[in-house]
């Protein structure tokens, strides 16, 4: 009985090291990418990296300025807000709830089930800009796209 403990606690150890070897092979392959990345950045791209735009309407056809930024500047982020329209039409809204999320509105409905009847989880999702949620009919968690 006793050897068994051993070769448990040998194995336990083994498998301890192999676990943080792996993570330091992680954190070492996502910093190469992230070099690689930057290597192939220009110098405005880079600079670009550094802001947070928004804009005006949903259209982010080819001749827009928002397409420029993003396809040729490769700005950093993008704010999505509801006084800028950005949510305006429905298609939208529409993938906004196939993915799970309620999109940013007076009436906050579940995405999942469109009920009513939902719950504040924490006023903080996965982002500042997102709120969690939970539907009381169905009990689905969901975010929801704060209205600014
Ligand atoms: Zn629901």
């Amino acid at each position: 009985m006793k050897l068994n403990r051993t070769l448990v606690f040998r194995l336990l150890c083994i498998s301890l090291v192999i676990v943080f070897v792996a993570r330091d092979a992680e954190a070492f392959s996502n910093r190469t990418q992230i070099q690689d990345i930057m290597s192939e950045l220009t110098p405005e791209q880079k600079v670009g990296q550094l802001f947070l735009v928004g804009f005006e309407d949903a259209d982010i056809a080819r001749e827009t300025s928002i397409y420029k930024l993003i396809a040729d500047y490769r700005i950093g982020g993008v704010m999505l807000m509801a006084e800028n329209d950005n949510f305006g039409d429905d298609e939208v809204k529409t993938k906004l709830k196939e993915a799970g999320i309620a999109p940013p509105s007076g009436e906050i409905n579940c995405p999942q089930c469109d009920s009513k009847k939902v719950q504040v989880v924490s006023e903080f999702g996965s982002t500042a800009c997102k709120a969690l949620y939970k539907c009381l009919d169905c009990l689905e968690p969901f975010h929801h796209f704060k209205q600014i």
